[in-house]
């Protein structure tokens, strides 16, 4: 079953939910998150989450079980200066 989110705090539009993927940092590292349940407005793309939600973030987050490792390319930004 999924959550009723309500509208959106900010904008009134409707909260529709979808699973996402969801980078985030803990400690200096950064995670990547799969299949998360987010509620995402529809109009301005505030993201809610349930508290069941949070709570298994915070868990998988914190336990030292991981699904799978990725290389991250970080680029260097070269800024043209005249
Ligand atoms: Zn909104």
């Amino acid at each position: 079953m999924k959550h009723d989110y309500g509208d959106c705090y900010f904008c009134g539009g409707e909260v529709v939910e979808k699973s996402i993927e969801l980078e985030f940092r803990w400690e200096g590292q950064l995670y990547i998150l799969e299949e998360v349940p987010v509620g995402i407005c529809q109009q301005c793309g505030e993201k809610y989450f349930t508290a069941e939600v949070s709570e298994a973030i915070d868990e998988a987050i914190k336990s030292g079980e991981v699904k799978r490792m990725v290389n991250v390319p970080v680029k260097e930004l070269k800024l043209m200066r005249v």
